[in-house]
């Protein structure tokens, strides 16, 4: 059995700083130098992306709304809120995705609208954030941590939001799991991490214990990318 310390926070940092920046900024780029897979891993999270926009515009415009992207990675979500008005409040654990945010969103921001505020952007992890943010997003970050460790990040994420916090996963399903535990047998030259399922229930459980409750679910699936997208709100 795998022994899940403290130590997963230095791995993810370190590996998002290195390997894992350049694998990932490739990914979410626009350069045509990705494999198929890849590929259909940038379709499937510019889902999501798009299914966060809508979550969230479509109970109100975002202008002066305060949103907290936790896990901001190379800003392609932090990017749009900006240009819907929201004040957003970017970071990761990783310098080297925060520097791409920042460059991507000097480049889409500040070229032509001067009325558009610019993401506050910070390097830190999700745990040592603070304040208080209308909306909380994060997306695609749980799946770098086990549900024990996901069980705290979620009432961290909840107590920094007033009225909703949105988050994305990789759920466990039979099929999904099905397929990563033959992406086990098999592993891939980049294994410096490893990916963690979520269940529903499970991140249900975590955000009902701090008193909230979900009121919107999405699932966006491509061929290899699968995120459960759900949206919380307090009771
Ligand atoms: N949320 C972004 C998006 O959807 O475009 C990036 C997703 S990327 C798969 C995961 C990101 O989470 C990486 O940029 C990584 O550095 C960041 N991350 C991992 N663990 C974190 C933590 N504990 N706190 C903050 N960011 C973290």
């Amino acid at each position: 059995a795998e022994v899940v310390g403290g130590g997963d926070k230095e791995v993810v940092r370190e590996y998002f700083n290195g390997t894992g920046f350049q694998r990932w900024k490739k990914i979410y780029g626009e350069t045509d130098d990705v494999n198929k897979v890849q590929l259909d891993i940038r379709v499937g999270h510019a889902k999501t992306v798009e299914n966060v926009m809508k979550m969230l515009t479509e109970e109100g415009p975002l202008k002066g709304v305060t949103v907290c992207d936790a896990g901001c990675g190379t800003g392609l979500l932090s990017i749009p809120l900006a240009k819907e008005g929201a004040l957003v409040s970017a970071s990761d654990i990783s310098a080297a995705m925060v520097a791409e945010a920042q460059n991507k969103a000097r480049e889409e921001l500040q070229s032509n609208n001067t009325d558009l505020v610019m993401p506050k952007f910070e390097v830190s992890d999700l745990e040592s954030l603070n304040g208080k943010y209308d909306t909380v997003v994060c997306l695609d970050v749980l799946i770098h941590y086990p549900q024990n460790k996901a069980d705290a990040m979620i009432s961290h994420l909840a107590s920094l939001a007033e009225n909703r916090l949105i988050l994305s996963f990789a759920p466990k399903t039979f099929y999904y799991s099905l397929l990563k535990r033959i992406g086990e047998l098999f592993p891939g030259p980049s294994k410096a991490t490893r990916a963690y399922l979520h269940a529903e229930a499970d991140v249900e459980a975590a955000l009902q214990k701090v008193g909230w409750k979900i009121q919107k679910r999405g699932l966006i699936t491509t061929q290899f990318y699968f995120a459960k997208l759900i949206e919380a709100v307090p009771v």
